[in-house]
């Protein structure tokens, strides 16, 4: 054995303790440290070591070179895109995880998959989900879209007489994906998939919502040949808005489709009394897409996939090999994902809901949301801002009052970027910011530092507006619509 790793093995108690201690001292300063420390010029591309040093030198390494660079995105003031953090037992399944190591694919040794399903069992009931709909653990919402949207793929083929898992998906010929405001990943799922980009199809939304129109949907539907698609959306990045799921499945009744739907963020809604009438009808849905590394804040990566048709999962999915055996009525995870030797992604989730229950997560939620509510209210008392939509769950979409201008939006995000971390948007073709609520951590006064950051950045704005801007206060700006795009297109505002 390695001279380094012999010692290592020695001393590993003590070695894990002072990772651990590394670990408790990075979190300890998450509410003080830059959220986003100001960039550094790159970094170097030294040769590998030919002889290591040591995990204790190695950890001293990483503190000095590596740590001070990271944001403090495990932390309360990084609302960028959607991000969680990781409760502390979401922390310590994590870390067990590795420590574990188990190969959990298939069920020759099959302890990891019986946590799986248990964690997804406790996952459908978080959501309201029942036992028609199983679920596999994947790296993100992103995948968890790409499997829902390869069985639909499937659906299609069975509809149709043919099997795209053995002939390809060019046995299906011209396919449509109907939906009104995708996340950018169904796109690149259906380039994954073989279906193109230009298969998706945007259908108009309701009048200044992000909410797909249920009228111009059966339109859409009337006027497609054949199967298709359909991808709902259960809060869109941008105005956390939600399509009618349940008039969304009803249309089934007169039209043949499979039914996905996006609620990567959105199904937490389901969690509090308040918002749950928000995702009313996902249990109705062919697939769902659930995060888990956003608002369950487990570590990333790991997100859920529900489908009601785990038989065109497998068929898609399945991985034969002389020492896996057959399919049997509950596949192996390895038959169920792209992917086939994967880590216990579970075990973070099963900490998590195990340490805190319905009512930890419940908690977290509407905390978040309440912090959304605040944050959105301070804004829109502040002149210098304007609410670009109300404030429907978690989600403050919010512009300059004067001048919004990518480049004016850019430097305000920078300036206030040691206090609070936002990103940028565009919405009914207006330069933006989000700022996202979905950290275990964040409470009132987050908000208020954050609100307080973003007022003394536009205050010190350099680039002044330009003479022709004025000040147009929601609700004013709010009936303008989305501008309707032609189908087969795609748009590129919503990012993640
Ligand atoms: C974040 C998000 C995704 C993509 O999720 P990843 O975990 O980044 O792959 C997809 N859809 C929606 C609605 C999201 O918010």
């Amino acid at each position: 054995m390695d001279a380094f790793l012999a010692a290592d093995l020695n001393r590993l108690p003590e070695l894990l303790g002072l990772t651990a201690r590394q670990a408790t001292e990075a979190l300890a300063a998450l509410d003080d440290r830059p959220v986003v420390p100001a960039t550094d010029p790159a970094v170097g591309l030294p040769p590998l070591p030919d002889r290591g040093e040591g995990l204790d030198r190695t950890l001293a390494a990483f503190a000095e070179e590596w740590a001070p660079r990271f944001s403090a995105s495990a932390g309360p003031r990084y609302l960028g895109f959607v991000t969680g953090g990781a409760t502390p037992a979401a922390l310590a399944g994590d870390w067990l995880t590795a420590a574990h190591d188990q190969n959990s694919n298939s069920g020759l040794d099959g302890a990891g998959q019986a946590l799986e399903r248990q964690t997804v069992h406790w996952l459908r009931e978080l959501f309201g989900l029942g036992p028609e709909h199983t679920g596999t653990f994947v790296s993100g919402a992103t995948l968890s879209n790409t499997v829902g949207l390869a069985i639909a793929r499937e659906w299609l083929g069975e509809r149709l007489g043919v099997s795209p898992a053995e002939d390809g998906a060019g046995a299906l010929g011209p396919v449509r994906v109907l939906s009104g405001a995708p996340h950018s990943s169904i796109a690149k799922a259906l380039a994954v998939l073989g279906l193109g980009r230009n298969a998706l199809v945007h259908v108009p939304t309701l009048p200044g919502r992000e909410a797909v129109d249920p009228a111009a949907l059966a339109r859409a539907l009337s006027d497609t040949p054949g199967p298709c698609v359909v991808v709902a959306n259960a809060g869109t990045v941008n105005t956390v808005d939600f399509d009618d799921l349940t008039a969304l499945a009803a249309l089934r009744e007169r039209h043949d489709f499979w039914l996905h739907t996006d609620a990567a963020f959105g199904a937490f809604a389901a969690l509090s009394p308040d918002r749950a009438h928000l995702t009313r009808g996902l249990s109705l849905a062919d697939s769902v897409c659930v995060d888990l590394h956003k608002w369950l804040n487990v570590p990333y990566d790991s997100a859920v996939q529900f489908t009601r048709r785990q038989d065109l999962q497998a068929r898609v999915f399945r991985n034969s090999a002389a020492y896996l055996g057959p399919l049997g009525e509950h596949p192996d995870l390895v038959h169920l994902t792209p992917e086939n030797s994967h880590r216990l992604r579970a075990l973070a989730a099963w900490f998590t809901l195990r340490a805190y229950g319905r009512q930890g997560h419940r908690e977290i939620v509407e905390r978040d949301i309440a912090c959304a509510r605040a944050l959105g209210d301070r804004l829109a008392a502040d002149p210098a801002f304007r609410l670009l939509a109300p404030v429907r769950l978690n989600v403050v979409c919010f512009t300059l009052a004067e001048d919004p201008t990518p480049e004016r939006l850019a430097a305000l995000r920078n300036a206030a970027a040691a206090e609070v971390f936002v990103t940028p948007t565009v919405l009914g073709g207006t330069p933006a910011l989000r700022a996202a609520f979905s950290n275990w951590r964040t409470t009132e006064d987050d908000v208020r530092r954050a609100a307080e950051a973003l007022r003394t950045a536009a205050k010190g704005l350099v680039c002044p507006p330009s003479p022709s801007s004025r000040s147009r206060p929601w609700p004013a700006r709010r009936t303008k619509a989305r501008p309707t795009r032609p189908a087969g297109r795609t748009p590129n505002t919503s990012r993640r």
